[in-house]
């Protein structure tokens, strides 16, 4: 079978590996129909100093497929069903996965495609546990953006900011794959966007995705639109995922009081911030990784309401290289997907 692996940093190569044995029980095999790029692959494309892992590994870390094959003593799932999998390989008995906070799991033996090896190959055996039903009517291409893009939003703005219907919302890059699907989510709910865009060709695909605001962050200081916005009171909630470039900037679009819930440093990792401020205006800052298998149902659910993923590109398994090379360029918006 084919797999796209990964042999040093910045180096994949696409090998021809022994297809895997028959499941094991519990187990099922999958048929990988579409992989959806993150910027967790460019991480690991470009390497981390801190990751513990071993190459080649087997990239892509999120994806949906079909069942090829049910092993022994797995119930409720038969070969052609579609279904999408929960990327980390968690242990499934400790406090944190019997209560359902998957990651948060204190056992985890890895994040599939990044420290062990993930979903960029034909077929792949996974615990039947971590696979979850696709709904009727979702395409398998849409599907595999919910384990990672929709699932960590729903986490982000529902479980940890507690984003309610009426408040107002500043979406970090509402062109990325989270951003859109974030921008998609709070309108959906009724919340009033505003988003920040790096061109404007952009701004025009969010203002079209239902953002009221849209703010070119390279020809407008965002803190400062943002308090014009909002008649200088500040948004109930930022959802940041850009770091170090963003992240004062973020706290100061903040009402007192508000929440600041963060996934990721695309930008650079470190800042400093003022205590007081913090303190004085009461801001909650929520660390956000991951979602639960919950996340990924509810996300599902979603798509099949209709609450659809925007799709940048879809691009063959050989030039799965070009689409990190695009998300990393930034000229993407929405989601790039990889076809088998
Ligand atoms: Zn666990």
């Amino acid at each position: 079978m084919r797999a796209l692996t990964l042999i040093a940093d910045r180096k994949l190569e696409l090998a021809d590996l022994a297809s895997p044995a028959a499941p094991a029980a519990g187990e099922v095999q999958v048929a990988v129909k579409a992989v959806a790029l993150n910027h967790l692959d460019l991480w690991g494309y470009r390497g981390m100093a801190f990751a513990k892992r071993k190459m080649p590994v087997v990239v892509g870390v999120e994806a949906a497929g079909e069942i090829a094959v049910v092993g022994p003593g797995t119930s409720g799932l038969r070969p052609g069903d579609a279904v999408v999998m929960y990327g980390a390989l968690t242990c499934g008995t400790c406090k944190a996965c019997r209560e359902g906070r998957d990651n948060l799991c204190e056992n985890v033996a890895g994040i599939m495609g990044f420290h062990v090896d993930g979903f960029a190959r034909d077929l792949v055996n996974i615990p039947a546990r971590l696979v979850i039903p696709v709904p009727a009517g979702v395409t398998l291409r849409d599907a595999a953006c919910a384990p990672i893009a929709f699932a960590t939003v729903q986490h982000m703005l529902f479980d940890n900011a507690r984003l309610e219907p009426g408040e107002s919302v500043l979406v970090h890059a509402g062109g990325s794959g989270i951003g859109t699907v974030a921008i998609k989510m709070a309108k959906a709910i009724g919340c009033t966007v505003i988003t920040t865009v790096g061109d404007d060709a952009k701004a025009e695909k969010a203002k079209a995705l239902g953002a009221d605001h849209v703010i070119n962050y390279r020809t407008d200081r965002f803190e400062g639109a943002v308090r014009k916005l909002t008649g200088k009171k500040g948004v109930d909630v930022v959802f940041e995922h850009v770091g170090a470039e963003t992240f004062n900037g973020s706290l100061l679009c903040l009402k007192r009081g508000g929440r600041l819930v963060t996934c990721g440093a695309t930008s650079g990792p470190s800042t400093t911030i003022n205590l007081m401020q913090l303190f004085q205006q009461q801001y909650r800052i929520i660390g956000s990784f991951g979602a639960s298998m919950r996340n990924i149902r509810e996300s599902l659910a979603k798509m099949a309401g209709g609450l659809l993923p925007v799709i940048d590109i879809e691009v063959p398994l050989a030039d799965f290289e070009r689409g990190l090379e695009r998300l990393e360029s930034r000229q993407v918006f929405g989601k790039i997907i990889v076809t088998f």
